[in-house]
């Protein structure tokens, strides 16, 4: 069933109306934000809980859960509290943050206030990625005016709470989205990732208890809390509830980001949402679910499986940030992994030598097999070079670099071997010349 507009928490998403206070106060944003933050931290925490909101970054953590573990009281040695928004958004198929950026910012700025009272922070960073300039120029404006406004700063929003909200903007490195890497940088530093444990809400930005959020994560949490926990709830599926943005593109035949249902079945999205895969259901060769670090799934799972963190999950694959992307028949399947193989290899920060050594070498191996260049045996270590990766560097990149690889392996190992068998009917006669 498609969600209905009264349901849409985004009503901005297309742009089709001005972005400016004014505009958004008349959809509804920054109202009664006073009254919901009289209700006290521990209300909203709980609210959180209940709504069942996992973060919209890709690793679907408990946001209420998240929210948890800040502490209670101001630290005894002084130490500040602060929320940081991740708004590097840098995941190949992925664009949905960028459109709350530009469209509907006042969204994030409302859901920052409430977000930062809700676990004791008086300052919030949104960290936003270095080729989003028009958006982040948006961003500040509209912060600009919720400043002017009397919405942030002392007394926000004349609930009593002081709320300083602040702007960076990153320089384009992929790696800085992972949050320690961007609290890194957001420290002037070099961005390269830490090692977790301590996690960000024990040590973060400057060694504060610090929550790093997604921009969707914080931006629907006013409508969550207007509207109450089991409006949110009601959608999808339990654990995985809500709505959420996904963003449909590749061979589909109208490319768009869109609000929809969670856990709604992938073929009803694309067919719904995007008009459909190109030249119809029967063209369709594989969808990578998630975003590029998601493994892809073949047509035959893609019939019916819903589109959730867990039912994804089942699948070995992930909800990841919901950028699909549809590939048809005419798609060569290994050059599109072996390209994606290259963006990891330009994207790893180096500290690790299992990702900094293995990044190069699989990507040599991946342009070879789209050759054909190879021996049916190094299918297998290409695999087991993926599996001594994984889970053995500091930071989850190098999880996300193997995978898309590992799906590949999984779903289409034989046209890996047809490829290989393919170069070798070529060359041999060349060969005996
Ligand atoms: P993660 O599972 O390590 O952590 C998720 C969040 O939960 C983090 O904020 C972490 O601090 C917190 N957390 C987890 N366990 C905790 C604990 N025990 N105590 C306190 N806090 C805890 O995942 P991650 O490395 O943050 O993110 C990986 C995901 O990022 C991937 O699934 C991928 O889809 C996504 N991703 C997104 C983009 C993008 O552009 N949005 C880019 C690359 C990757
Ligand atoms: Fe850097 Fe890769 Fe190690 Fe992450 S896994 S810290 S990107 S080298």
């Amino acid at each position: 069933m498609a969600l209905a507009d009264r349901d849409r928490i985004f009503t901005n998403l297309y742009g089709t109306q001005p972005w400016n206070l004014a505009d958004a106060q008349k959809r509804g944003d920054w109202d009664g934000t006073a009254a919901i933050m009289a209700k006290g931290r521990d209300w909203i925490v709980e609210e959180m809980k209940q709504s069942g909101l996992r973060g919209r970054g890709g690793a679907g953590f408990p946001t209420g859960l998240k929210w948890s573990f800040m502490p209670k009281e101001r630290p005894a040695d002084g130490r500040p509290v602060y929320l940081v928004i991740n708004a590097d958004e840098s995941e190949p198929g992925t664009c949905k943050d960028r459109d709350i950026l530009r469209h509907d910012p006042h969204k994030l700025i409302e859901g920052a206030l409430l977000a930062g009272m809700a676990m004791g922070a008086t300052a919030g960073y949104i960290y936003y990625r270095g080729e989003y300039f028009n958006e982040g120029n948006i961003l500040q404006a509209a912060i600009d005016e919720a400043y002017d406004a009397g919405l942030l700063g002392k007394n926000a929003a004349g609930s009593g709470y002081d709320f300083e909200l602040y702007t960076h903007r990153g320089a384009g490195a992929y790696i800085c989205g992972e949050e320690t890497a961007l609290l890194e940088s957001l420290e002037g530093k070099k961005g390269m990732p830490r090692l977790k444990p301590p996690f960000p809400a024990a040590v973060g930005l400057y060694g504060c208890p610090t929550t790093v959020n997604n921009v969707e994560t914080i931006a629907v949490v006013p409508t969550i809390l207007r509207r109450g926990a089991s409006w949110f709830s009601s959608f999808g599926r339990p654990k995985n509830s809500g709505t959420k943005i996904f963003c449909l593109q590749g061979h589909v035949n109208k490319p768009c980001n869109v609000e929809a249902e969670m856990s709604i079945p992938l073929r009803e999205l694309i067919d719904r949402y995007a008009g459909g895969v190109r030249g119809g259901w029967d063209n369709l060769l594989a969808v990578i679910p998630g975003g590029s670090s998601t493994p892809m799934l073949p047509k035959a799972i893609c019939d019916d499986v819903l589109m959730d963190f867990d039912a994804l999950r089942d699948h070995k694959t992930g909800l990841g940030t919901a950028g699909v992307i549809v590939m048809d028949k005419s798609t060569d399947l290994i050059k599109a992994i072996a390209r994606l193989a290259q963006f990891y290899k330009h994207e790893s920060c180096g500290q690790c030598t299992p990702c900094r050594e293995g990044m190069g070498w699989m990507k040599r191996v991946m342009d070879r097999m789209t050759e054909g260049r190879a021996e049916v045996a190094e299918i297998d270590v290409l695999e087991q070079v993926t599996r001594q990766i994984e889970g053995h560097t500091i930071c989850a990149f190098a999880d996300g670099a193997v995978w898309p690889i590992q799906g590949l392996i999984r779903h289409f190992r034989p046209l890996m071997e047809e490829r290989i068998a393919d170069y070798r009917t070529r060359k041999l006669p060349m060969a005996a010349e």
